[in-house]
């Protein structure tokens, strides 16, 4: 086989994986690497958790898609699942991520244009990431994202993470219309924001009758030990948007609404073909049903096990200059750029990924046993470690 008939959109690491089971994958050859990252924080069950998979085979046999011209049971079910464990109170099922925040991003438009308000604007942070459509990288706070895609969509003002005087300076602007921010920025280099931020913004934008929009894309279903990371912090917002994990490997986004924003849409607004189809639906309910039950009150202790593990294996490697962690997202920040170690770590068998340059990102299936931990630990600390003499000698 070969990528010749692919746009080269990634450049993509020399490996293909044939199965997986739990954190582990196993290539072509039967090798077999321990998946750190999930997919990109997909697979929060790890790869083919069973019920999963046997949910999503039964549904399959039985009625894939019907659109949503008609009622869909298992839609209605995930929409009420999602609000009981959110507080929120109306979803909209999209495909991915970035359809989610399209979702947000309309609504805070919509929102807006009724109160009559001349240019809707959306406060977004330096660092963030929302996604790779016109609206979402326009919104996304990262240039490498927008370069080359001119004109990007209007309607942002970008202002720094963790910032709340920021915010605030901004309250005279009579175009804003919401604040859209993650909880924790995945991408952006596990950036995590002072104890306090969210509630201040949650404030600020029932002061000025802002909608406060919360990107839990990457930070949602379990990832951080709450269902969704603002749930640690005493807030609701008006508009949560998540993906990743909802269907551990099944593509499904949602935008969920509360408050000012419950009834923003109506019939026509907006829509998505495959959207909250029966598949998507049924395969997302067994995920969530699965870590409410069995993995989420798990997550904050192995965190907080891993960081200290870290702590303890790098402490004397200075190239090592901060390790950031919410859950079981982790970022080992080095001092230089070392996306080396994604192609150092594969081949001792371990896949991480490096964001932002200089970000060792973790993001561990949240099944992770101890001794898997141990592990993950010990692989990677050699693996840096010998990145770090290397660059002694150099
Ligand atoms: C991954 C991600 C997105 C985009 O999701 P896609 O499914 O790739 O479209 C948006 N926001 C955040 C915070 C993400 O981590």
């Amino acid at each position: 086989m070969s990528q010749q008939f692919l746009i080269p959109t990634y450049a993509r690491q020399p490996v293909a994986f044939v199965r997986g089971e739990g954190v582990w994958l196993f290539d072509e050859n039967g090798d077999k690497y321990m998946d750190a990252i999930s997919g990109i924080g997909v697979c929060n069950l790890g790869h083919c958790h069973p019920a999963v998979s046997r949910t999503l085979a039964e549904q399959a046999g039985q009625l894939m898609h019907t659109s949503n011209l008609y009622r869909i049971p298992a839609q209605e079910a995930l929409a009420q699942r999602l609000c009981e464990i959110s507080g929120m109170q109306r979803a909209f099922f999209s495909n991915s991520g970035a359809e989610a925040n399209e979702a947000a991003i309309k609504i805070a438009r919509l929102y807006g244009n009724r109160k009559s308000i001349a240019k809707p604007t959306v406060i977004v942070m330096e660092g963030s990431f929302h996604g790779r459509t016109m609206a979402t990288l326009s919104a996304t706070g990262n240039s490498k994202v927008q370069e080359g895609f001119a004109p990007l969509l209007e309607g942002f003002v970008r202002v720094p993470f963790n910032d709340t005087d920021a915010i605030a300076a901004l309250a005279d602007n009579q175009n804003i219309v919401a604040v859209l921010v993650e909880p924790v920025q995945g991408e952006g280099g596990i950036n995590i924001p002072d104890t306090g931020y969210l509630q201040a913004l949650r404030q600020l934008c029932d002061q000025h009758d802002w909608l406060l929009m919360l990107d839990e894309i990457q930070s949602g279903n379990g990832r951080t030990g709450h269902y969704f990371a603002y749930m640690g912090d005493n807030v609701v917002p008006d508009v949560l948007t998540t993906a990743k994990g909802l269907g551990n490997g099944f593509p499904i986004g949602a935008c969920l609404v509360a408050g000012k924003a419950e009834d923003v849409f109506g019939p026509g607004t907006h829509g998505s073909t495959y959207g909250g189809n029966p598949l998507g639906c049924a395969t997302a309910l067994t995920v969530v049903n699965t870590l409410t039950d069995d993995v989420v009150d798990g997550v904050a202790a192995k965190g907080e096990q891993l960081k200290a593990a870290f702590l303890s294996a790098l402490a004397d490697v200075p190239l090592v200059t901060e390790i950031r962690q919410k859950g079981l997202m982790l970022g080992i920040q080095l001092d230089r750029p070392c996306g080396e170690l994604v192609n150092s770590a594969r081949e001792a068998g371990l896949l991480i990924n490096v964001t932002a340059g200089s970000v060792v990102r973790l993001l561990p299936p949240l099944v992770i046993s101890e001794a898997e931990m141990h592990t993950l630990v010990e692989s990677l600390s050699a693996v840096i470690r010998t990145f770090a003499n290397a660059q002694e000698v150099a």
